[in-house]
């Protein structure tokens, strides 16, 4: 199963450092788009797709209630697969 993830970035003297900070936590760049017309205002928009395989946890070993995110402690519902509130990816804690 693949997840997508689309930044948008309004300096390109950002691209580069958010590809390497999105490599480093296990994203790969699937597609680079920009948007909009390089001009005195700088209203050009650069759009950054990437794509990570993420591996699904049998469904029984998903914690039963909710939880508090390690980031956070915003509280996130055991199938959450990301914390709406900081929006850090989360694997649900197993029941033991
Ligand atoms: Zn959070």
């Amino acid at each position: 199963m693949n997840k997508w993830e689309c930044i948008q970035i309004s300096n390109h003297k950002d691209i580069g450092e958010t590809i390497a900070e999105y490599q480093r936590k296990g994203w790969s760049l699937h597609t680079y788009q920009t948007a909009g017309v390089e001009g005195m205002n700088g209203s050009v928009k650069h759009y950054l797709l990437f794509e990570k395989e993420i591996m699904v946890a049998p469904a029984n070993q998903f914690h039963v209630g909710n939880y508090n995110c390690p980031s956070c402690n915003n509280i996130v519902s055991p199938s959450a697969t990301k914390c709406p509130n900081c929006g850090k990816d989360l694997e649900p804690p197993v029941d033991q």
